[in-house]
């Protein structure tokens, strides 16, 4: 089985798809990704442990690795309760928070959490309920903090509360991400997604407990996590533009600017991207999604982003089949455009001064002067192959690995088609496997060549430096040229 578009598709899995037959109703409609979200997980995490088998099961019976991401809740926030479950604030009045442990009222409420206390200046902007409630910090003492309403509303018991203006001396994962963590670790998730990162060092400190059981993508939600940028990036694996949150605590209208810079950025870097939230959000409920949306998802794509992602339509919606079909037709048809290679193309991404990126570079070149059908990539890390998909070929890229995880993690990765196979004997089995599972795969046909990256020697990680050219003979035979 082939997809017919080269952006993949990352499905949050929930209420409305956790059973097997909607996974593997899902996976057939197009999810390359499922996304485990731990926000709404709780031990013994009974729904995210039968989903993962029900997506082993459908990997097993369609053979094609399929990738699974662990999303992490990270530090989030909350006033305690408020008396009546809500009091209404009023504009410029003054809003206390304070550590004592009781019913707030319309004059204040508890923040159970010492670490904003300490680290929250005058002038800093808190933000009530997604943004709901703007406030204003005017003073700061030991145990209170005094804060002007700027944008009113009702403060509702629980809420959620944001700092974009705070770098918090927090540990980047709670208890519960660590607990999370280890399930998800011990289930044998593909990627971990790190939530509310504020800068790379975030993201090593989580290196250090994570090893290399799980790849790492850093969601991008706070303003500190924007300057730090090329360090989130260096120091992680792929990242998630997260929308939603990043709405909440950036001005919404910087948001699309926000997303062309960082896929821009991940791309020059050789990272997978994936743009999520509210992608086609109005099909929660409805059959058919609105045009903005479909824009929307459409532009992600002309941006060469890797991973397109949907959230609370698959997770909770009425329509999850309808909604992954949905964004691959998006996809195969902007795609199919011909202003579509132009565009991808745009964002600049010459090659480093790296053996694999002059092999990557060298490849794609080949391919195109050749008019070749497909690029064949031995890889055992997958490093190779994510410097081929960066280049943007415009031609298939098909992956031979003999590591299961590497082909599952790689699942994410724009234009990248992974097969699981062993290492060739030598090099001339290594022509005839890469034309046979080329051709195999319906990316190529007798009479068509390919072009083949690998190591040698033969199945040692890191060492791809070398390109050979082979093509199907009339017959479909494979011969190396
Ligand atoms: C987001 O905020 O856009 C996001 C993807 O994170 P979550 O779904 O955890 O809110």
């Amino acid at each position: 089985m082939r997809r017919n578009r080269r952006v993949k598709i990352v499905a949050t899995l929930g209420p409305a798809s956790n059973s097997p037959e909607v996974i593997e109703r899902l996976f057939a409609a197009g999810v390359d990704m499922f996304r485990l979200n731990m926000s709404h997980s709780r031990p013994p995490h009974d729904a995210a442990k039968a989903a993962y088998q029900a997506i082993r099961t459908a990997e097993a019976r369609f053979s094609r690795p399929i990738g699974v991401l662990c999303d992490l809740q990270g530090p989030k926030f909350r006033v305690g309760e408020i008396g009546g479950g809500r009091a209404e604030l009023f504009k410029d009045q003054i809003f206390r928070f304070d550590q004592i442990e009781s019913e707030g009222s319309a004059q204040r409420a508890f923040l159970p959490h010492p670490q904003i206390f300490e680290a929250i200046e005058p002038g800093h902007t808190l933000l009530i309920d997604d943004g709901k409630i703007r406030m204003q910090v005017m003073d700061r003492k030991p145990g209170v903090i005094d804060a002007k309403v700027i944008v009113p509303g009702p403060i509702l018991s629980r809420k959620g509360v944001s700092m974009p203006d705070t770098v918090l001396p927090i540990d980047p994962l709670t208890e519960k991400d660590k607990a999370d963590l280890d399930f998800a670790l011990r289930l044998g998730v593909d990627w971990v997604a790190l939530s509310f990162v504020q800068r790379g060092e975030d993201v090593r400190a989580a290196r250090k407990i994570i090893g290399d059981r799980a790849a790492i993508m850093s969601k991008i939600e706070k303003p500190s996590a924007i300057s730090d940028l090329d360090d989130v990036i260096a120091a992680s694996d792929a990242l998630m533009v997260a929308r939603g949150d990043l709405g909440v605590e950036m001005p919404i209208e910087r948001v699309p600017l926000l997303q062309k810079e960082i896929t821009r950025k991940c791309r020059a870097a050789g990272k997978p991207v994936v743009v999520a939230t509210q992608m086609l959000e109005s099909m929660i409920s409805s059959p058919v999604p609105t045009r903005a949306e479909v824009s929307d998802v459409a532009t992600a794509v002309f941006d060469g982003a890797d991973a397109v992602m949907l959230s609370a339509e698959s997770a909770a919606g009425q329509f999850p089949i309808e909604a992954v079909s949905m964004m691959d037709r998006i996809a195969i048809e902007a795609e199919r455009d011909p202003m579509y290679t132009p565009l991808v193309h745009a964002t600049q991404t010459p090659p480093l001064a790296t053996g694999a990126d002059a092999i990557a570079a060298a490849t794609h070149a080949v391919a195109s002067t050749l008019n070749l059908a497909a690029i064949a990539c031995y890889t055992a890390t997958g490093s190779t192959a994510l410097r081929v998909a960066r280049e943007r070929p415009n031609l298939p890229v098909v992956v031979l690995t003999p590591v299961l995880s590497t082909a599952r993690r790689l699942a994410v990765a724009w234009g990248l088609h992974c097969v699981l196979t062993k290492d060739p004997d030598d090099q001339a089995d290594m022509v005839r496997k890469a034309c046979e599972i080329a051709a195999r795969e319906e990316f190529c046909k007798p009479g068509e060549g390919i072009v083949i990256t690998a190591g040698v020697p033969l199945g040692s990680p890191g060492t791809t430096n070398m390109i050979r050219i082979a093509r199907l003979d009339a017959r479909g035979a494979p011969v190396a040229l």
